[in-house]
């Protein structure tokens, strides 16, 4: 008796501190509106992304597995299904624009319904609270991702378009490659409207304020694995937060680490863990800002798995990411730059950093003789089978992504939600628009 007694008292308690806890969280004690948020996506970033990258990092010296940034800062999942025009697997358009707009769309849509109707963003609303906005990406800045926050358009593909729709974005700092997407009549377009005008990454470090369009590559920057100092993705936050946080309004910024999901297009495990590198080295800068400017949100999340990634396949009970750590080039930069030489075979050994088996070598040799794009994968398919990485596709598939948060309103990303959702949450944290003030004032005459 005594002891259900101490139970069911217990069981008030704990019934009164969630109705508290619940009560704390409804209007209108609202979470704390952070003033600056930061929307980070890993594209391609499935879970198993994160777990790899742990063994990936881990001390081999010492007993414990370390925890990444990602098992510090994971809060749920998101679920990811476009528009059901399009079945269960996502792209990274219609993704996006759940992510921006909060609604689901056909794939390929850029910051458009399925009716190809435009859908405001995230970072239209900010703009429209006076916050400054950017993006900084490793893909060119006109790729899907971030195309469905600043433009709208019924196709990913058109990208010129996009370019030009940038224009209208008035977004303050748009950084990342891309330069053959741009013309020199827009980019003198951009430098009319106030831009500085950057081609070289290495110019970054200079500027001091004001709006930045800064296109580094033709296309995608490159990868980490080909200039592990580069540390390109951190920096150009790091760039992108004191650009805009010179702004006493607040700002919004969307990060991506866009190229994660070509390497896992490709399959390329050595590639996707240098790529997942920089992008852990991205959170941390993030974090460290928060650490300085705790009025700073940030929400991190994927939009939509890549290739199936296995971290233990082919039935072995193992998984073995030392092999990972050896490759100091990528399979595609060894190909297309190091084995055009009479003596491809000794460059290969040093750029892969071991030494193929007699059994590898024929297979290597084989696909070389058949063609370049062949040996890339020959490449590739070795590597995975040493530390027995296993891939199911060559896309996207239709798992769940997590969801990564720190900061104020952080708790909002609890648990598991429709991408969509996580728009809305974002968008219920930004003050109200100069438009919504003019109508609340209006209403209230
Ligand atoms: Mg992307
Ligand atoms: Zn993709």
């Amino acid at each position: 008796m005594r002891v259900n007694r101490t139970l069911s008292s217990l069981l008030a308690l704990t019934i009164l501190s969630s109705a508290t806890a619940i009560a704390a969280n409804t209007k209108p004690d609202a979470p704390i509106k952070p003033k600056n948020i930061v929307f980070v996506i890993g594209d391609g970033m499935g879970p198993a992304y994160t777990t790899a990258y742990r063994y990936y990092k881990d001390d081999p010296n010492t007993d414990e597995i370390e925890p990444t940034i990602f098992d510090r800062l994971l809060v749920g999942m998101a679920r990811t299904s476009p528009a059901k025009v399009s079945g269960y697997v996502t792209d990274s358009a219609a993704s996006a624009t759940a992510l921006s707009a909060g609604v689901k769309t056909y794939n390929g849509a850029i910051g458009v319904d399925e009716h190809k109707h435009p859908v405001t963003t995230l970072l239209e609303k900010a703009k429209a609270t006076g916050k400054s906005i950017g993006v900084a990406v490793t893909s060119q800045v006109n790729h899907a991702t971030p195309a469905s926050f600043l433009a709208h358009n019924e196709s990913r593909k058109n990208y010129e378009q996009i370019a030009e729709a940038y224009l209208d974005s008035d977004a303050d700092v748009i950084i990342g490659g891309g330069q053959r997407y741009f013309s020199d009549d827009l980019i003198k377009k951009f430098e009319q409207k106030g831009y500085q005008y950057l081609n070289q990454f290495e110019q970054l470090d200079a500027v001091q304020s004001g709006k930045v369009l800064g296109l580094f590559a033709d296309v995608q920057l490159p990868w980490v694995l080909d200039n592990p100092q580069g540390h390109q993705l951190s920096k150009m936050t790091d760039k992108a937060l004191s650009l805009l946080s010179q702004n006493d309004k607040g700002f919004v910024l969307v990060v991506e680490g866009s190229i994660i999901d070509w390497a896992g297009h490709g399959n390329d495990i050595a590639t996707v863990m240098g790529e997942m590198d920089e992008f852990a080295n991205t959170l941390a800068t993030i974090e460290r800002f928060i650490n300085t400017h705790p009025d700073t949100l940030m929400v991190v999340t994927a939009d939509h798995d890549t290739g199936g990634l296995t971290v233990g396949a082919n039935d072995k009970k193992s998984w073995n990411p030392a092999i990972l750590h050896k490759l100091n080039a990528s399979p595609q930069t060894i190909v297309s730059t190091f084995t055009a030489q009479d003596n491809w075979q000794d460059t290969l050994i040093q750029k892969l950093g071991f030494k193929p088996s007699d059994e590898e070598w024929n297979t290597l040799i084989a696909a070389k003789n058949d063609k370049d794009s062949k040996l890339t994968r020959a490449i590739i398919d070795l590597v995975n089978i040493r530390s027995n990485t296993g891939w199911t596709s060559d896309d996207h598939t239709a798992v769940d992504v997590q969801v990564f948060a720190m900061g104020p309103a952080s708790k909002l990303f609890i648990g598991s939600q429709d991408n969509t959702e996580i728009a809305k949450k974002l968008d219920s944290l930004l003050p109200p628009s100069k438009s919504e003030l003019m109508k609340k004032s209006v209403a209230n005459k």
